[in-house]
């Protein structure tokens, strides 16, 4: 239950808002800090109020659970309460010992002062959810600090500690300790002057004309590194109010604000922040389940994922065993662990102390025997369902019980590779993507038989080490690859057709992916793909391939590794350079399948990709193999440079309507070599479109 508490503190009233998890602004809290500050104003024996947060925050402003919801906007509103601070007859001063973010430092700002502890983070994140700040943080922040430190907060969204904002009006006191007796005795000395400082009465510190260049400045800087991202340049138009009257400021924000969360993008951003969120929840396992205590990892195999995986685990300070079959692999692998590493202090963001003591956590070996100790075993050897048979068969000998058995497999059967053990209960997927200790993703790989215990030790860890877990069921290529693979043919028949590599990647660039397919794939090395084709071959003689990669492979192409791929590279460059060669391959393969190139237009190329990640998507959600839509758009959101604007391969599909993605994907089957059989929309789809829903309707 939320509250807000009143305790004496002699003359004054310490009223600390308790609404966990973060002290939220919801609707209960905001009519009990209004009474409260009432019952202070109304009180002959106070003289004033300082307001401090429960727990670990001060607040984290609005209570995301209220959204969507008819309490987000019944009265009274944050604005209220703020009003309610800002005219209140005796001095309210803020006490902020933690975190003190959005909604929470506007309220900080009406109050008429403020203490911070040097430690407490302070910021106006909005802007990560396509929005500016509603309560007149861009009126009053820049009053406080001036614009550049103000714009620095509004327009990065990116928090600041208190200690170092400590000159400018915004804090009366950074303090080291005691925050709440030093804003008691503001209050008291507020109470003695008789003044009630408002923010708002203040006049912007900043020359006119300075400020002129710095907004130009700062709008060229947002138009170039957030093109996709309109609030950016909305929250700079914002603070560029604050130099005028502070009620016309007041209206453009709310203006802006309203306007901004009609966007889509904004739509996206939200939707994207709550995915993330849902994504923590794994069906069928209750919240209070108890995890398994990790305190030491094993991970076989130093290879390209085992050395990134280790990197994980020691970042967090937890010891790591590292089993390798040969020598020279484990010495290649601690060798690139270390220049990562290495890499990282040059960069300034370890020192050479922090270096030592992470390598200091790594113990490697060649014997297996060293695991017995380990509450988690990673393995990241060969994808090979013989060779991990071996591994796991050795693992399960040497484990101790209760230990936690993950395989790192792309590909491979899950439920095949727990049953070489004598305890599936406690084998999962953990499907890292490369780099592995930069990429967010982790897949989570629930196996038939894993257990819920398992499942909620490895969504714990995901977070202690960074990661954005989601779950997925076993199937080929799990979520993400599994969609994938059809993302890349779509691609390829594009190709085939008439467009050119470069065309393709510059259109879903320029559509906002981080990386076109054809970039991507010589990145990641052709020749994976390549082999995974030759299997498909085989297994699904009746999918469709292009047969075009095969042929850039069989000239050895693989990509920025050999210098050659769809593109050309210069030593040591990673700039794609259109290659003539691989256009004369192009113009070969058409003319020997009978092919006339036709021109192809970007729309179609995106459409064609991103729609063919939409039907897979569906089918994936028909499978349960994904446990929901928002889970997918994660997927796609932090393990594939989708752009964040976009909220996901299902949000855009939503966006478009699932009536008109589904016709589209039927005009798509009609064209000649179209791949009918992949385009007829997959149930889950078909049944949203026939009655006009979404992925993501409730
Ligand atoms: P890799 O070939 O780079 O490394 C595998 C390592 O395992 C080698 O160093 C090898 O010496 C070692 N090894 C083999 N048998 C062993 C044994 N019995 N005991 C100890 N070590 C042994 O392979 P990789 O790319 O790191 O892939 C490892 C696993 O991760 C595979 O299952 C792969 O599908 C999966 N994976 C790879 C990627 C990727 O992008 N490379 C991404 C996600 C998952």
């Amino acid at each position: 239950m939320p509250s807000v508490t009143l305790q004496r503190v002699g003359d004054i009233a310490v009223l600390t808002l308790d609404n966990p998890p973060v002290n939220g602004f919801g609707l209960q809290q905001r009519r009990m800090l209004i009474d409260a500050l009432d019952a202070v104003a109304a009180d002959a024996q106070l003289r004033g109020a300082v307001v401090t947060g429960a727990g670990p925050l001060f607040s984290g402003g609005a209570d995301i659970r209220e959204f969507g919801t008819p309490a987000m906007t019944a009265s009274p509103h944050l604005l209220d309460v703020l009003q309610a601070a800002e005219e209140c007859a005796k001095p309210v001063v803020a006490a902020i010992h933690g975190t003190c973010v959005g909604g929470g430092l506007e309220f900080s700002l009406a109050c008429h002062g403020r203490v911070a502890l040097a430690s407490a983070k302070v910021g106006l994140p909005e802007v990560k959810l396509g929005l500016i700040p509603g309560s007149g943080g861009t009126q009053r922040l820049p009053r406080a600090l001036g614009l550049a430190r103000a714009l620095d907060l509004i327009v990065s969204g990116e928090p600041q500690a208190a200690g170092e904002l400590r000159d400018g009006a915004l804090f009366d006191a950074v303090v080291e300790s005691d925050v709440v007796g030093a804003a008691c005795a503001l209050a008291r000395r507020l109470a003695d002057a008789g003044e009630l400082p408002r923010l708002r009465d203040r006049v912007v510190p900043d020359a006119a004309d300075a400020a002129r260049e710095l907004f130009a400045q700062r709008r060229d800087a947002a138009a170039r590194q957030y093109p996709h991202q309109p609030a950016r340049l909305r929250a700079i138009e914002a603070v560029a109010a604050s130099l005028g009257d502070f009620e016309a400021g007041m209206e453009l924000e709310r203006w802006l604000f309203l306007a901004l969360l009609a966007t889509p993008e904004s739509r996206a951003m939200r939707h994207a922040f709550f995915a993330e969120r849902a994504a923590a929840h794994v069906r069928g396992v209750a919240p209070d389940t108890p995890v398994r205590e990790i305190r030491r990892v094993g991970v076989v195999g130093a290879g390209t994922m085992g050395g990134g995986i280790s990197m994980n685990f020691l970042n967090a300070g937890i010891p790591v065993v590292l089993v390798e079959s040969r020598q020279e692999a484990l010495e290649r692998g601690l060798a690139t662990v270390r220049a990562n590493y290495e890499a990282s202090a040059r960069r300034g963001r370890l020192s050479a102390q922090q270096v030592e003591q992470r390598m200091g956590l790594l113990q490697p070996g060649l014997d297996m025997s060293a695991l017995r100790d380990c509450d988690l075993i990673i393995e990241a050897v060969f994808e090979d369902l013989q060779v991990k048979r071996e591994v796991f068969e050795r693992i399960d000998e040497v484990a101790r019980d209760g230990a936690i058995l993950a395989s790192n497999t792309s590909t491979l059967d899950l439920d095949a590779i727990a049953a070489f053990t004598r305890r599936p209960g406690d084998v999962v997927g953990m499907h890292f993507f490369s780099p592995a200790n930069v990429m967010r993703l982790l897949e989570v790989v629930r196996g038939r038989h894993t257990a819920a215990d398992v499942l909620a030790t490895v969504m714990q860890l995901a977070r202690r080490i960074g990661k954005t877990a989601v779950v997925s069921g076993v199937c080929d290529g799990f979520i993400g690859n599994r969609m994938l693979e059809h993302y890349g043919r779509m691609a390829q028949f594009l190709v085939e057709e008439g467009a050119s590599p470069q065309q393709v990647d510059r259109a879903l660039e320029t559509w906002g992916m981080a990386m076109g397919p054809f970039r991507m794939s010589d990145l990641a090395g052709n020749d994976i793909g390549w082999a995974i084709r030759k299997r498909r071959y085989v297994d699904k003689p009746q999918m469709r391939y292009s047969r075009l990669a095969d042929r850039l492979c069989e000239l050895g192409r693989f990509g920025q590794k050999t210098g050659a791929g769809w593109y050309r590279y210069e030593r040591g460059s990673r700039e794609a350079l259109p290659d003539p060669e691989v256009d004369a391959l192009i113009r070969q393969y058409r003319s020997d399948i009978g092919v006339r190139a036709r021109a192809v237009s970007d729309r179609e190329i995106v459409e064609r990709c991103i729609y063919a990640l939409v039907n897979e998507a569906a089918r994936i959600l028909d499978e349960g193999i994904a446990q929901r839509a928002s889970d997918i758009d994660m997927v796609y959101l932090a393990g594939y440079g989708f752009p964040l604007w976009r909220g996901g391969p299902l949000m855009w599909a939503d966006m478009q309507g699932s009536y008109m993605v589904a016709r589209r994907m039927r005009e798509f089957a009609a064209q000649p070599g179209g791949d009918a059989a992949f385009w007829e929309p997959a149930q889950w789809l078909a049944r949203l479109a026939e009655r006009g829903a979404g992925f993501h309707d409730a």
